[in-house]
């Protein structure tokens, strides 16, 4: 511990420098773009001429806008994506069925404040992960809480809480998250016990929280991976209750890009051998 500190965790004011008290105190105040900032902003400030009130200013400025990143990529972390993506980098042209104007008006958040869901449906290699992704991180970005996992390692994960007797300690975290993203729905199916706890997961969501779910399978076709058609029946009129379906029935981008790649690579064997 700090010699200068007194007993009470504060500085002794008489023997330590303003700098280094002025770090003790921010650090404690919870300020660090303050801590880092206040010399520099002081600067520029003597050299406008800003006057006290408006060198504060701009480092309260400086504060809130790092804060606000500092809680994004935390979020961003929590929601434990397996890669950060964006819609940006998804070319709505390479899928002429999937809505743009939907997809950007989801990503302004206006149905998570709803809690209504998003269901993406198409085959493999469509975008249906990139989507959802993207509107995982616009939704970090608006300042909901998210998380993303597959509906496989959701059942799982389910099933082992069960087991370990910490079920409901689980299923309160699940139903706590503004956006939960259960990917890949219908590329392997449950057992009777998996699909009756994810189907309480969406029952305890229902009208509180909003979830996204991407599968390959259309909804008349859910009943083979839950196995109860009156469990499934249950689950659709849940979550279709309040619903926007992006449906993208084009070609695997996947599928696209290899050909590509293969045609520009026969290509250029046929160029040189000329
Ligand atoms: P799905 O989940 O439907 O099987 P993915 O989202 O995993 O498909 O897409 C497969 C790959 O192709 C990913 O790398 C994804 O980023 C890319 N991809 C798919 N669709 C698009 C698109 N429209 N624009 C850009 N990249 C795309
Ligand atoms: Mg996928």
């Amino acid at each position: 511990m700090n010699a200068a500190l007194t007993t009470g965790g504060t500085m002794d004011a008489t023997s330590v420098s303003p700098a280094v008290l002025l770090a003790d105190h921010l650090k404690a105040l919870k300020l660090p773009t303050f801590a880092r900032e206040y010399d520099k902003v002081a600067a520029i400030a003597a050299q406008d001429r800003a006057d006290y009130p408006r060198y504060l200013l701009r480092l309260c400025e400086l504060e809130r806008i790092d804060r606000e990143r500092r809680i994004v990529e935390r979020r961003i972390r929590q929601a434990k994506f397996p890669q950060v993506k964006s819609l940006d980098t998804l070319d709505f042209t390479a899928q002429p069925s999937l809505n743009k104007a939907l997809v950007l008006e989801l990503a302004r958040g206006d149905w998570l404040i709803r809690r209504s869901n998003v269901v993406a449906l198409g085959p493999s290699g469509t975008g249906k992960t990139h989507l959802a992704l993207a509107l995982g991180l616009a939704a970090c970005q608006k300042g909901h809480s998210v998380a993303f996992v597959t509906a496989a390692a959701l059942v799982h994960e389910l099933m082992e809480a069960r087991d370990e007797r910490r079920l409901r300690k689980l299923q309160q975290h699940l139903a706590s998250v503004k956006l939960l993203i259960i990917d890949e729905l219908g590329y392997v199916p449950f057992t009777a016990v998996g699909a009756e706890l994810l189907f309480e997961i969406l029952s305890q969501r229902y009208e509180r929280a909003s979830t996204l779910i991407t599968s390959n399978l259309p909804f008349d076709e859910w009943t083979s991976v839950f196995g109860s058609e009156r469990l499934t029946g249950a689950l659709l009129d849940r979550l279709t209750h309040h619903v926007n379906i992006l449906e993208m029935n084009g070609d695997s981008y996947r599928l696209a890009a290899s050909a590509k790649r293969q045609k520009q690579s026969n290509a250029k064997q046929e160029a040189g051998m000329t």
